[in-house]
């Protein structure tokens, strides 16, 4: 007997506007891609225009809607740029991915240097309330919508070398909570996503020591991949996911469950 395969075309999110932060690598470049083939309209948020132009690209060869935008998410008022560039493009948005992040400086707590605690903090704390603070009015104007913001296991759980990182991405999971819980009832949506290690451009500078050790914490016994949380941002995006706000969704083959 033949094996009958099927072509499936998804649409969830047609006439949907998405901004995606650190669109350029990873993670976010793996959203953007997804949810452009889904139907979004995407707005490719990265300091590197020149890897965020060449997501955008892509994404309009292969038949979608997308333009880049160049800020950095510890900018405020680039943010609210990157949100006014969104309306003036497609009308609207909708939906938005505040996900750009960085490494923090590795070490016990008192060994650690003072500016990359500050840096790591902006980067991957402030700069999630930065972008819902720029995001949420205009979602608001569109008629409602979702965000999901990047935390990782590091903001379910402590790890001794990575201090500011850990203290960002609990900070990220509090945040999320208090925006859900004032957005609830005002048809916004907002969960924050909390990968375990991930094979990204931010995994580059690891031995292969650490790669073994880390490994060896995930029951699954590898690192995940980038579109294994693209999956998951685009189900919290989608009105697949319509009871679901204030989550802490983790995509981290177990990691946490120990
Ligand atoms: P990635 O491949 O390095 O992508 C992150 C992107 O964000 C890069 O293009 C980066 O540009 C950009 N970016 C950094 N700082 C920025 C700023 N101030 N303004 C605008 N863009 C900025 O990393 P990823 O692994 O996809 O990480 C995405 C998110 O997932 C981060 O929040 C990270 O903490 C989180 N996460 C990752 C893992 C993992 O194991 N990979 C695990 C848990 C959580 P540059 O390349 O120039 O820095």
């Amino acid at each position: 007997m033949t094996k009958k395969t099927y072509q499936v075309y998804e649409h969830r999110f047609e006439g949907k506007v998405l901004l995606v932060t650190g669109g350029a690598s990873g993670i976010g470049k793996s959203t953007a891609e997804k949810m452009a083939r889904q139907g979004a309209d995407v707005i490719v948020v990265d300091m590197q225009m020149s890897g965020a132009e060449a997501v955008a690209k892509n994404i309009r060869e292969l038949g979608g809607n997308a333009f880049a935008f160049q800020a950095d998410v510890t900018d405020p008022k680039a943010m609210e740029a990157a949100v006014a560039f969104a309306e003036e493009k497609f009308g609207a948005l909708h939906l938005a991915f505040n996900n750009a992040g960085i490494g923090g400086p590795a070490g016990l707590l008192a060994d650690i240097d003072i500016d990359g605690y500050r840096k790591v903090i902006e980067v991957n704390l402030n700069a999630v309330f930065y972008g819902m603070h720029a995001e949420i009015p205009a979602i608001l104007r569109a008629g409602g919508g979702a965000i999901v913001n990047t935390s990782s296991i590091l903001g379910i759980v402590g790890e001794a070398t990575a201090v500011g990182y850990v203290a960002a991405k609990h900070g990220v999971t509090g945040l999320t909570k208090a925006a859900a819980l004032g957005y609830a009832d005002k048809g916004i949506r907002i969960n924050s996503v909390h990968p375990g290690y991930i094979e990204t451009p931010l995994l580059k500078n690891m031995s292969a020591e650490a790669r073994e050790l880390l490994i060896s914490q995930h029951p699954q016994g590898r690192f995940g991949t980038d579109e294994e949380v693209a999956d998951a941002v685009a189900f919290l995006l989608s009105d697949r996911a319509s009871f679901i706000s204030g989550s802490q969704f983790l995509v981290d083959g177990g990691y946490t469950s120990h």
